[in-house]
């Protein structure tokens, strides 16, 4: 059996070594056959370089992608499951906050039949107001979303060569990995563990970037938020009907009333708002559209070690060009 650990990289230099080594004192330690799929998402630090002399050091196990510029870890994870082989693929974070000990268990759990292992972070050591955010955000999501999304279940998991195609054979530009992840179903289990500190260098999330993808997670996978839309107008409508009729009958039985300003105000600046937001919620849907409709590659390849050429078809990965800095051992599959 053969298993491959995708490994997403965004100026992790600091790290990166100490991520290898871990990783495969772990995998050394578990009965497989195993190979490393690093994707350098356009560093700007040395994370090439260290890439470079990582696969020039043990050829056969390591594979590395590097792109034209940060693409984002969506697409990172994209390129990293195109290169791998193995008959299962394990995502994992380079700044060892998912502890490689867990991918016995995984592994484990894959053997009795499992197509997707979930490492799921426990909260422990988080703000108490960022848990408490995430919780009403997915409480939220998941009465409105189409596919179940869990707090605290992100991108570590464990997939089958199965699961894998089936992700690899949506499309999309707009990757939410949540949702897809969610979305092929197969058999799913799900274990907690607890979250390791970061090792070295920062996170890459800003506040801002937290409610975007919020937002993403709210508008990708269900078009609920429209159908709101629409009974919120009709309700408001109905309203206002009502509103005129009793206004009507107020005038002609006891004359009519000047008064009236303050509730005029509030209705038409209350009304212009909800107008923007419901705009700008079907904005969000045309941009998504608009995307899509481009059919841009998901990533652009710079560099690899891996002398396999992957589609350039149907918004596939690129590749621009790929200058094979060690000769790869490794034929496929
Ligand atoms: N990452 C990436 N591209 C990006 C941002 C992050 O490939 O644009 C990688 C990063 O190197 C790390 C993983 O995605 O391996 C998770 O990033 P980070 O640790 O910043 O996120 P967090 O753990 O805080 O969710
Ligand atoms: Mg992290």
């Amino acid at each position: 059996m053969r298993i491959s650990i995708v490994v997403p990289c965004y100026n992790e230099q600091d790290v990166i070594d100490l991520f290898d080594l871990r990783i495969r004192e772990a995998l050394d330690a578990l009965p497989v056959d195993y190979e490393l799929c690093y994707v350098d998402d356009g560093s700007s630090d040395g994370t090439l370089g260290r890439l470079r002399a990582l696969a020039a050091d043990r050829e056969e196990s390591t594979r590395y992608v590097s792109f034209s510029r940060n693409f984002g870890k969506e697409a990172g994870v994209l390129a990293g499951l195109k290169e791998t082989t193995g008959d299962a693929v394990v995502i994992m974070d380079a700044d060892l906050q998912h502890p490689p000990e867990l991918i016995g268990r995984m592994l484990e759990q894959f053997r009795s039949g499992h197509d997707q292992v979930i490492a799921r972070r426990t909260r422990e050591g988080d703000k108490p107001l960022r848990t408490a955010l995430s919780r009403l955000y997915y409480g939220m999501v998941n009465t409105w979303a189409d596919v179940e999304l869990t707090d605290g279940v992100g991108d570590f998991r464990l997939l089958s060569r199965r699961a894998v195609d089936a992700l690899l054979s949506m499309p999309e530009y707009n990757r939410f990995s949540k949702g897809l992840f969610s979305w092929i179903g197969f058999d799913t289990v799900t274990f907690d563990y607890r979250n390791a500190a970061r090792e070295a260098s920062e996170t890459k999330w800003r506040f801002s970037a937290l409610v975007n993808y919020g937002m993403d997670g709210l508008v990708s996978f269900n078009n609920r938020p429209l159908r709101v839309a629409i009974y919120l107008g009709f309700m408001l409508s109905a309203v206002a009907a009502a509103y005129a009729v009793a206004v009507t009958v107020l005038a002609m039985i006891e004359g009519p009333d000047a008064p009236g300003y303050v509730t005029l105000l509030v209705v038409m600046v209350g009304l212009g708002g909800l107008q923007m937001l419901m705009l700008g919620l079907i904005g969000e849907y045309i941009g998504r559209i608009y995307y899509e409709t481009k059919r841009r590659p998901h990533f652009l390849v710079k560099e690899t070690n891996t002398p396999r050429a992957s589609g350039t078809a149907q918004g596939e990965g690129a590749r621009t060009a790929s200058p094979a800095t060690a000769p790869s051992r490794l034929e496929t599959r």
